[in-house]
């Protein structure tokens, strides 16, 4: 058996093959270190967490890598606002942001590349670009000429914003030779961070963060790109762009996965909105990580959700009761292989892990099996819920 990933690329539920057998290379979009994660990020990265997890209990050798945006215009503004360096602010955020992946059991990174790391990575990706006719230099930055590239668009199926994109960076300049063009490299600022380079004094635009990480931990093309639907465009867009200009080989990723929001009130749960809740707020009123884990599993990872304190009220109780059940069961059974066989064919189909509950409740529920074998198999599920049963 094959497990199916919804790829956004082609819009079709396909069968999932690395292009390397031995290894699947996955890369998620990570957090812009400026402030708490909200409940929608966390969302975003226990599903994917989620799918990583799944793809090793298949059996598959994991690469996960993400990147920390830690070079970015909401970093400076947040530390002028603060008074401190920008380097404070995403230090004590990333500390803030891996600290709450660890309590809602996100585990499966491989790595965590921050984006200052890899400078030199940028300015040569830049410089390639350029010297292929694909960048081009204004007042203020080097920028990417999309008519240059013609399949701009092939991801999202259009070439300008609409108004849930996740935008980190307006690059405006009426000197760009397209409205669409973005930035690559931005030109030092008086009073904001910058790096010395062949390309002048500056910092790297947001897309090229990404793709300058992922060819040197991952290679040219690699098989899974993760994030939530706000990155389909500009930004995935921007990293095919970028990518497939550099090394004229496509795809540059074979599947693209996105999930759906996290909404509140039917809109998208964000910062800039303001009607968000941290994860901490989350905890801080009492309710567990993990249940917070459980809620985001009721639900397809491609669904978007209407967060409720109820919802989530509901999803302590479950989570509650099947911890103590499993707790209270003797260990030593075995796991049960016809609710194991169920419990793949659901995660298979494009990691469906509502369905995936339900198998694990029937299981529970099922007078035929020993509670020696009930424990067993719900701790053999949990490598994909990581749910701490
Ligand atoms: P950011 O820190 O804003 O760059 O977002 C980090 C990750 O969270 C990205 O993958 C976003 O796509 C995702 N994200 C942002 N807002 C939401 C939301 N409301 N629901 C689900 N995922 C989100």
């Amino acid at each position: 058996m094959t497990i199916k990933l919804h790829n956004t690329l082609t819009g079709k539920l396909e069968d999932f093959k690395p292009i390397d057998e031995s290894e699947v290379k996955m890369f998620v979009c990570g957090p812009t270190v400026y402030d708490f994660a909200h409940i929608g990020n966390a969302k975003t990265y226990t599903q994917f967490d989620v799918t990583a997890r799944t793809l090793k209990y298949l059996g598959y050798k994991v690469n996960y890598l993400v990147n920390i945006t830690d070079i970015d215009d909401k970093i400076i503004g947040r530390a002028k606002e603060k008074g401190v360096t920008p380097e404070k602010i995403a230090e004590e955020f990333e500390t803030a942001y891996l600290d709450d992946m660890k309590s809602l059991n996100n585990t499966s990174v491989s790595k965590y590349a921050r984006a200052h790391d890899y400078i030199a990575q940028i300015v040569s990706q830049v410089e390639r670009l350029e010297k292929k006719g694909f960048a081009y230099k204004i007042s203020d930055g080097y920028y990417f000429d999309i008519s240059k590239f013609s399949d701009y668009g092939k991801l999202s199926g259009r070439s300008s914003l609409g108004p849930d994109d996740a935008v980190s960076r307006i690059d405006e300049n009426p000197e760009k030779r397209n409205s669409g063009d973005f930035c690559l490299w931005k030109f030092k600022k008086e009073g904001e961070p910058f790096w010395p380079s062949s390309l002048g004094e500056g910092r790297p635009g947001w897309h090229i963060e990404d793709t300058a990480i992922t060819e040197s931990e991952l290679g040219l093309q690699y098989d899974i790109h993760g994030g939530a639907v706000d990155l389909i465009f500009p930004h995935h867009e921007a990293e095919i762009a970028q990518m497939e200009s550099i090394s004229g080989l496509k795809p540059f990723v074979q599947y693209w996965l996105h999930a759906g929001f996290l909404n509140i009130d039917s809109a998208k749960m964000s910062k800039s909105k303001g009607n968000f809740f941290t994860i901490r707020d989350v905890f801080e009123k009492g309710y567990s990580p993990l249940a917070l884990r459980y809620l985001f599993l009721l639900s397809h990872y491609r669904t978007p959700v209407n967060f409720t304190w109820e919802a989530l009220e509901a999803a302590e109780n479950a989570y509650n009761k099947i911890k103590k059940l499993v707790d209270s069961w003797p260990d030593g059974g075995k796991v049960d292989e016809v609710y194991k066989e169920k419990f793949i064919e659901k995660i298979e189909n494009d990691l469906n892990t509502p369905q995936a509950l339900a198998v694990l409740w029937t299981m529970v529920k099922d007078k035929a099996v020993s509670l020696e074998d009930k424990k067993a198999t719900a701790k053999d599920f949990c490598k994909v819920f990581g749910l701490g049963l």
